[in-house]
C-alpha cells in the first residue's frame, strides 16, 4: 500500500511540536506492516540544507508566484518529497513566522502551494508513482484534499488528521481566485467558511475519513466548547470521525539508551535517575535536596494552561517541591515564570528556549511532569513521561485523559496507577493534586510502583499504527465498492 502524506513539519527535519514527532514516527511504524509512506514537506531553509538536490521529480515554471521543484530524497529513513520553492520557503525564521513569531503574511499562499503539489502528486505527477491514499496533516496540508477532490484525483481515498483544531487556516475570500480551484469549490460543502476560505474546514469536508489523535478529543471536538466553530461539521460527519491515540518513537525516547542523559536507566534500576536529577539541579540553579522535582516542557501558552501554573508557583514552593520549566511562548507567561524563578531562587528554575536535549534530560531526571492543558488533542510529553518514569500530573482532557491512569486509592491498590489527573482546570484543583503527588512521593514504594507501571505502558506506535492500517484498508475497500 502506497501513502502520500502531506505535512508542514516532520521530525528530525523541522519541528515546532507534536505534529512533527507523529509525521516522523508513523511512516517508520507503518513500514513493517506493509504500508509505504512518502511524505511531502516544504523545502524550508533548514530542510534544503540537509541534502544536495539532484534531478527533480517535478518542476513548476510558476507555483504561487515563482518557480518550484520537487525533490525525492531519503533522510533519516524517511522517504520524502521536498517542495523546493525559495520564494515561499527559503526564509530566516520558523516554518510559520519570522524570528519574532509573527506569522508570514503569505501563509495562505505558501500552504496552498504545498497542497497544490500534494494534489498533483496524488494525480500521478511523479512519474512511476501514484499513491493509493492521500493523508493530510493539519490545516497547512488540508487544502491538498480540496485539490484532489476538485482536481484530477477525486477517486483517491483520503484522510484528514487533526492534530489541533485550534489552528484552522482561515483567510479572506479574496484569496480564492489565486488558489486555482474551480468556482464550485467556493461553496458551503467546499472551502467556503464564514464568508472566507477555511483550509482545515476544506480538508474536513473533502476527506473520506477524519482522524484526530485521541478518542476523547474526537468526542470533545463535537461539542461547542471544544469544536472551535467546526463542531457542526464534525457532528455531521461522525460516521467518518475516528480517534487514534499517538505513539512515540521508542528508539529516540529510550531511557536505557538516550545520549542526552547523563545516566541511562531502566525500570529495574531507577536509582540511576538520581544522576540526571543532580544535573538538572545544576542546569536550573536549584537547591540540591531529596524532595520532589517537578518539571514542565511545553509551549508556554493559554492552551497549555500555563497561566494556571503561574498562579500556583508560590504554593508549589510552599509544598516543598522544586520546579524546573523549559519552554517558549507568550511573553507574558514567560515573564511570569521568570519572575517566579527570581522570587524563589533555588526552588524554581526557568529556561526560556527550545532545547531538544534538555527536554530529554528533564524527562530522565525530574520526578514528575506537569501538564495542565485546557485542551489536549493527544499530548506527547505525558507519553515520554510514562516511558521515562517521570510521573505525569495532567488535566483530565483529551489524550491526557486517555493515556494516564490516576493514582486514586483503588488504582494504587490494584497496581494500575500511572500518574495523577485533575479536573476542573483551576489553580485549586491543580494545587490539590500536586499536594497529593508530593504526599505520594514521600512513600518511595508507592511512588516507584507508579513509575514502574508507567514505564510498562505500551506507548509505542505499534498498536496505533495497526489502527491506521485498518483505516487505510477500509478506505480502499470502500473505493472498491
Ligand atoms: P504540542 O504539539 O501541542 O506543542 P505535544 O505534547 O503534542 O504538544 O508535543 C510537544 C512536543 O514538543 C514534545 O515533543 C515536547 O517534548 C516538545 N517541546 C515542547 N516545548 C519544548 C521546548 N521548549 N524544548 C524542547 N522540546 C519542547
Amino acid at each position: 500500500m502506497q501513502i502520500l502524506a502531506v505535512t508542514p513539519e516532520i521530525f528530525p527535519l523541522i519541528k515546532t511540536g507534536g505534529l512533527a514527532d507523529v509525521t516522523g514516527a508513523l511512516p517508520l511504524a507503518l513500514a513493517p506492516k506493509g504500508v509505504a509512506v512518502r511524505t511531502l514537506v516544504p523545502g524550508y531553509t533548514v530542510v534544503m540544507e540537509k541534502f544536495t538536490p539532484t534531478k527533480p521529480v517535478m518542476e513548476y515554471v510558476a507555483l504561487q508566484g515563482g518557480p518550484a521543484r520537487v525533490h525525492a530524497v531519503e533522510i533519516a529513513g524517511l522517504d520524502l518529497f521536498v517542495l523546493d520553492a525559495p520564494h515561499l520557503f527559503d526564509r530566516v525564521g520558523g516554518p510559520y513566522g519570522d524570528a519574532t513569531g509573527i506569522d508570514w503574511p503569505d501563509n495562505w499562499r505558501r500552504f496552498a502551494a504545498l497542497s497544490q503539489v500534494g494534489g498533483d502528486i496524488a494525480a500521478g505527477g511523479v512519474e512511476g508513482w501514484r499513491p493509493d491514499i492521500v493523508h493530510a496533516h493539519d490545516w497547512q496540508a488540508a487544502l491538498t484534499l480540496a485539490y484532489t477532490r476538485y482536481g484530477k484525483a477525486p477517486d483517491t481515498p483520503s484522510v484528514m488528521t487533526v492534530h489541533n483544531l485550534a489552528f484552522q487556516g482561515q483567510f479572506g475570500a479574496g484569496i480564492f481566485g489565486s488558489l486555482g480551484l474551480p468556482g464550485e469549490a467556493m461553496a458551503l460543502d467546499g472551502v467556503e467558511y464564514y464568508g472566507g476560505v477555511g483550509y482545515l474546514k476544506a480538508g474536513l469536508q473533502a476527506a473520506w475519513a477524519i482522524t484526530t489523535v485521541s478518542p476523547t478529543y474526537a468526542q470533545e471536538i463535537r461539542s461547542p466548547e471544544f469544536g472551535m466553530g467546526l463542531d457542526g461539521l464534525l457532528n455531521a460527519r461522525t460516521g467518518e470521525l475516528l480517534g487514534i491515540v499517538n505513539g512515540i518513537d521508542t528508539a529516540i525516547w529510550d531511557p536505557a539508551a538516550d545520549a542526552h542523559l547523563l545516566a541511562a536507566y531502566s525500570a529495574k534500576a531507577l536509582k540511576a535517575r538520581a544522576a540526571n536529577k543532580r544535573a538538572l539541579e545544576e542546569r536550573f540553579a536549584l537547591d540540591r535536596d531529596d524532595g520532589p522535582l517537578l518539571c514542565v516542557v511545553s509551549r508556554l501558552t493559554w492552551q497549555k494552561g500555563i497561566d494556571v501554573l503561574a498562579a500556583i508557583l508560590d504554593p508549589i514552593v510552599a509544598a516543598g517541591a522544586r520546579l524546573a520549566v523549559l519552554g517558549t511562548g507568550d511573553a507574558g507567561l514567560e515573564g511570569a515564570l521568570l519572575a517566579g524563578a527570581a522570587r524563589h531562587r533555588g526552588r524554581i528554575g526557568t529556561v526560556i528556549g527550545y532545547d531538544e536535549a534538555l527536554s530529554h534530560l528533564l524527562q530522565g531526571g525530574a520526578d514528575a511532569i506537569l501538564i495542565p492543558s485546557r485542551f489536549e488533542p493527544c499530548g506527547l510529553t505525558q507519553l515520554y513521561g510514562l516511558r521515562y518514569g517521570c510521573v505525569p500530573i495532567v488535566a483530565r482532557t483529551g489524550g491526557l485523559a486517555d493515556t494516564i491512569i490516576d493514582a486514586n486509592e483503588a488504582a494504587i491498590a490494584a497496581g494500575a496507577a500511572t500518574g495523577f489527573q485533575f479536573s476542573p482546570l483551576t489553580p485549586d484543583a491543580f494545587m490539590q493534586t500536586i499536594r497529593r503527588a508530593v504526599a505520594t512521593y514521600a512513600n518511595p514504594t508507592i511512588w516507584s510502583g507508579i513509575q514502574k507501571q508507567g514505564m510498562k505502558s505500551d506507548v509505542s506506535w505499534s498498536r496505533s499504527a495497526d489502527r491506521y492500517v485498518d483505516l487505510y484498508k477500509s478506505l480502499l475497500a470502500r473505493k472498491g465498492t
